[in-house]
């Protein structure tokens, strides 16, 4: 009989017809025996209190296994043992003293004991254990097991479109009737629907075909300071909100913010719910750096917000069992121009927000890149003149001085300066059309401006090169939507700057996303979310904000 120590307990691997297996572990009161096939088994601890007994065919058990002469199971008093198998006289399980001890396997008989500190040790050898055997009898493993192939189902329909189940099995490498099983849970989860008949091209008879349901879908909703951006869409991607609503962030605190906020999200929400799609989740985007594991903004300098409980505080408002993201705008943004926008699949952008403040999302080898505390490419922030001029960060000179919007605005249309204006404050794209108008109109100030904005666009994008060496430059917000004035002293100063320009062929190119980009990406990773685990949708049929009109 192999015994093997396993952290500082004991296992023991034995099995054969009538052979006992035991397993003990030192010290007094860890006592555990247990048996198999074959032979009756009696175990004890030493110390009171502590009874460990094992059974088999006909015996009284602690705890026990499925009818006559099946696994043996011993357990103990206290916390954290439990285990058993199936399996006609096989499988073992010892626990001992301590918190979480558990074992159990399929045909062979095993027994596990650690201590506390071992524990994770010790689980995760039972785990690698069961799955080499290939047997996931343990019910984690099961739902795990099934939960990546229903999102194996879903992403294959995701990226071919409508496929029949057979389709689905053939492509898939899935048994036939595992697939239809999966299909079904799918469809009562409502993210799949069934369509006309679909011809796999395989002899039979042709199947109906699976698509991806549009009764399911989510919302992302960016805030910025002058602005509120929403975009709603459903699981096929088809686009079913977009908008933007003025707002004015410099004049409103926080909490009247957040207000404001959770009443956007709420409408846009029950707008999805009025056009018949149950939403299932939503993402704020927020020019700042985002701690994304808690949806709390650590810093947003140009809404003056710090340490900002942005997903607690919407969850208050908002209908319960809705999954609520927070992410950094530039970031969810450039997730979107991966996705959909004019440099979709380029495994090596950077994105750049054209606002008030200037973020940059970077996506490396086709992965967003994040940094060791996710907040990787705040960009505007490069200091890029020594001296220059005080920035919302605190710090002066930084990238957003020289090319943020309230730069542009204030050089180009000073009259109009952000902060000079009483009453509502434009929005970003009224200001962009009084700048076109006077470069329409040959006025010196707004050609001076743009051409210094582009240059100094230009000088940034060299640092992002020399860094990242991405292939292309996309430029969101603002910047897209004077891009033929920016372009060409932005390429030039980047041509100039940058020390592999010329092999690096990196190019400024003007998003087709507009100011809704990072809203977008925020629709975009609730459905990728729900994809990973599409568990986590509701089974039951009442839309989780039916509530909420
Ligand atoms: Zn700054």
């Amino acid at each position: 009989m192999p015994v093997r120590s396993l952290g500082s307990g004991f296992a023991a691997d034995g099995f054969g017809p009538g052979f006992g297996v035991v397993a003990g572990s030192l010290g007094p009161g860890f006592g555990v025996v247990a048996g198999r096939f074959g032979l009756g088994v009696v175990a004890g601890s030493l110390g009171p209190g502590f009874g460990v007994v094992a059974g088999r065919l006909g015996l009284g058990v602690v705890a026990g296994s499925l009818g006559p002469g099946f696994g043996v199971v011993a357990g103990r008093l206290g916390p954290g043992v439990v285990a058993g198998s199936l399996g006609p006289g096989f499988g073992v399980v010892a626990g001992r003293l301590g918190p979480g001890v558990v074992a159990g396997s399929l045909g062979m008989a095993q027994v596990a004991a650690a201590d506390g500190p071992r524990r994770g040790r010790a689980a995760a050898m039972v785990s690698k254990e069961r799955a080499g055997a290939g047997s996931a009898e343990e019910p984690t493993d099961q739902l795990a097991l099934r939960r990546a192939n229903l999102t194996r189902t879903l992403r294959h329909i995701r990226i071919n479109g409508p496929r029949s189940r057979a389709a689905i099995a053939a492509a898939t490498g899935l048994h036939k009737a595992t697939v239809s099983s999966l299909v079904d849970e799918l469809l009562t989860r409502r993210l799949v629907r069934e369509i006309g008949a679909e011809h796999s091209g395989g002899a039979g008879r042709p199947g109906r075909g699976i698509a991806l349901s549009p009764d399911v879908g989510a919302v992302g909703i960016e805030i910025n300071v002058d602005y509120l951006a929403v975009h709603g869409s459903d699981l096929t991607g088809r686009t079913v909100i977009e908008k933007r609503i003025s707002f004015d962030a410099m004049h409103r605190d926080v909490e009247r913010c957040l207000d404001d906020l959770t009443e956007a999200a709420r409408r846009s929400l029950a707008e999805l719910v009025r056009r018949g799609v149950t939403p299932v989740g939503l993402t704020v985007a927020v020019p700042g750096l985002v701690d994304v594991a808690r949806g709390v903004v650590v810093l947003a300098p140009n809404l003056g917000w710090r340490d900002v409980p942005v997903a607690t505080r919407l969850a208050h408002g908002l209908a319960p069992g809705l999954w609520i993201g927070v992410d950094n705008d530039a970031n969810l943004a450039a997730l979107a121009e991966y996705t959909w926008g004019v440099a979709a699949g380029t495994d090596d952008l950077v994105y750049l927000t054209g606002e008030v403040g200037v973020g940059g999302g970077v996506i490396v080898n086709g992965r967003l890149l994040r940094g060791a505390d996710g907040f990787s490419g705040e960009v505007g922030h490069l200091p890029v003149e020594p001296g220059g001029t005080p920035c919302g960060c605190g710090r002066v000179g930084c990238w957003e001085t020289k090319v943020g919007l309230a730069e542009l605005v204030r050089r180009a249309t000073p009259d109009a300066a952000y902060g000079l204006l009483d009453g509502p404050i434009p929005d970003p794209q009224e200001r962009i059309a009084e700048v076109s108008r006077r470069l329409s109109a040959g006025d010196r100030a707004a050609t001076e401006a743009v051409a210094e904005v582009g240059r100094w666009l230009g000088h940034g994008g060299a640092i992002l090169v020399n860094l990242f060496n991405p292939r292309v430059i996309v430029l969101g917000g603002y910047f897209a939507e004077l891009a033929d004035h920016l372009i060409p002293s932005a390429q030039a100063n980047l041509a100039r700057l940058a020390v592999a320009s010329t092999a690096a062929r990196c190019h400024f190119v003007a998003s087709h996303l507009g100011f809704t980009a990072a809203a977008r990406g925020g629709a975009g990773v609730v459905v990728e979310r729900m994809i990973e685990d599409p568990t986590a949708v509701s089974l039951s049929a009442p839309p989780p904000l039916a509530s909420v009109h």
